[in-house]
C-alpha cells in the first residue's frame, strides 16, 4: 500500500481470542516521530497473554511489539533516520517528559508506553514510533531475524541486570526464544557452565544447538539432585527464569547457590502462591526483577549482526499479517517444532 493512502491493514483483537483483519486509519507521524512500514513481526509468549485475555490491557487493540521494517516518512525534528532505512523498532518507550526520562534512565519511567498494550502494536502495516525507540539495522540482519531484537535486547538487559561473571555457572529455566538468546549471550559473557532447564525434550535440543552446555528435564525423577551435581552440589551462581511457570521460579531457588542471584525474566500473569520465602532468608538469595529491553538495543544488533547471537533457526514459522490468528493457534497447540512465528505484512 502507498502511505499517502489513508487507511492500512491491521489485526485487531476485539475480544480475547477475537482476531479480524481491520481497514485501520494510516498513523500519522508526530514531528519527533517516524513511521514505518512493517516488514516482519513476531508473536512473542507476552502477545499470547494479549490474545488470551491474560494481560491488563485495554481492547480492542492492535497486538504485537517486535518488529522490523522500513523508514516511510520523518517528522520535521527527526536527524538520525532517513526514508528508506531498515529499522528496528522498540517494543516500549519513555514518556519523554518525566524526571526519570528527562535524567536519561527512561527504563525507569512509570508511563512507559508499550506497543500492543497500552497502544496499539506492531501487527499491521505501518506503525509510528518517537525516532529515539527506532534502530538502524546493519544490511546484514535481515527483517525475520530482526524482528527478534527487541527479544535479545530484553535478554541484554537481564544479562546486565543478573550479571554472571566468568567462570560463572549460569541455569536457565526455559527453553524458548528468550532462553536460547539467553543461553547464547551468558556464554559470550564467560560462563562456565549454561544448564538449560525444561520439560520438552525438543526444546531443550534446540538449546542445545545454542550454547547449552547441559539439559535438564525437570519432568524427570530427582532432575534437582542431577542438577546439583553438574555444580558439584554447590548450585547455580545466576539463574533466569524465562519459563513464566511460577513452579520454575520455585525450582530456581532448589537449584541456585547460596549466596546466588535469580533473575525474574517472565510476565507473569497474577500473584504466585506458596511462594518459598524461606529460602530466600536460609539461601541469602538476591531476587532480581528485569522489564523490557530499554538500553539494551545498541548492543543487541551487535551481538546478531557479528553472529554472536544467531536468530535465523530459531524462526519456525513465517505467515502473511492476515493468518495471525493461525499463529496464535500455532502458539497455543504448542506443538514439535514451533518456536517463533513472524507474520509479514
Ligand atoms: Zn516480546
Ligand atoms: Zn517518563
Amino acid at each position: 500500500m502507498n502511505p499517502t493512502e489513508s487507511t492500512m491493514r491491521a489485526i485487531v483483537l476485539q475480544r480475547p481470542r477475537e482476531l479480524f483483519v481491520s481497514e485501520a486509519p494510516m498513523p500519522q507521524p508526530a514531528e519527533d516521530e517516524a513511521l514505518v512500514r512493517v516488514r516482519a513481526t513476531g508473536i512473542c509468549s507476552t502477545d499470547l497473554m494479549v490474545f488470551q485475555g491474560r494481560y491488563s490491557n485495554r481492547l480492542p487493540i492492535v497486538p504485537g511489539h517486535e518488529a522490523a521494517g522500513v523508514v516511510e516518512r520523518i517528522g520535521a525534528q527527526v536527524s538520525h533516520l532517513q526514508v528508506g532505512d531498515r529499522v528496528v523498532v522498540e517494543a516500549s518507550w519513555g514518556c519523554g517528559a518525566c524526571a526519570m526520562c528527562l535524567s536519561g534512565e527512561d527504563f525507569f519511567c512509570a508511563n512507559r508506553v508499550s506497543q500492543g498494550r497500552t497502544r496499539n502494536g506492531t501487527f499491521a502495516e505501518y506503525l509510528t514510533a518517537p525516532a529515539r525507540a527506532i534502530h538502524a539495522l546493519p544490511p546484514e540482519i535481515e527483517f525475520n531475524d530482526a524482528q527478534a531484537i527487541i527479544t535479545v535486547a530484553c535478554s541484554v538487559r537481564a544479562i546486565r541486570r543478573g550479571r554472571p561473571d566468568m567462570g560463572d555457572r549460569v541455569a536457565i529455566f526455559g527453553p524458548g526464544i528468550a532462553g536460547i538468546i539467553l543461553a547464547q549471550l551468558a556464554r559470550i559473557n564467560g560462563a562456565s557452565e549454561v544448564v538449560v532447564f525444561g520439560t520438552r525434550d525438543w526444546r531443550l535440543e534446540a538449546a542445545h544447538n545454542h550454547g547449552a552446555s547441559e539439559l535438564v528435564n525437570v519432568r524427570q525423577d530427582h532432575w534437582a539432585l542431577r542438577a546439583l551435581a553438574l555444580t558439584d552440589g554447590q548450585g547455580f551462581d545466576v539463574i533466569f527464569e524465562a519459563s513464566g511457570n511460577p513452579e520454575a521460579l520455585f525450582d530456581a531457588h532448589r537449584v541456585v547457590r547460596t549466596g546466588g542471584r535469580i533473575v525474574t525474566f517472565s510476565l507473569y500473569d497474577g500473584p504466585i502462591d506458596q511462594f518459598p520465602a524461606q529460602m530466600l532468608y536460609s539461601k541469602e538469595i538476591t531476587l532480581i526483577g528485569v522489564r523490557g529491553g530499554a538500553g539494551g538495543y545498541p548492543h543487541a544488533i551487535e551481538s546478531v549482526r557479528s553472529g554472536a547471537v544467531q536468530l535465523g533457526s530459531l524462526v519456525s514459522h513465517i505467515l502473511p499479517l492476515s493468518d495471525a490468528d493461525e499463529g496464535f493457534a500455532l502458539m497455543e497447540r504448542k506443538e514439535k517444532g514451533v518456536m517463533r512465528v513472524v507474520l509479514t505484512p
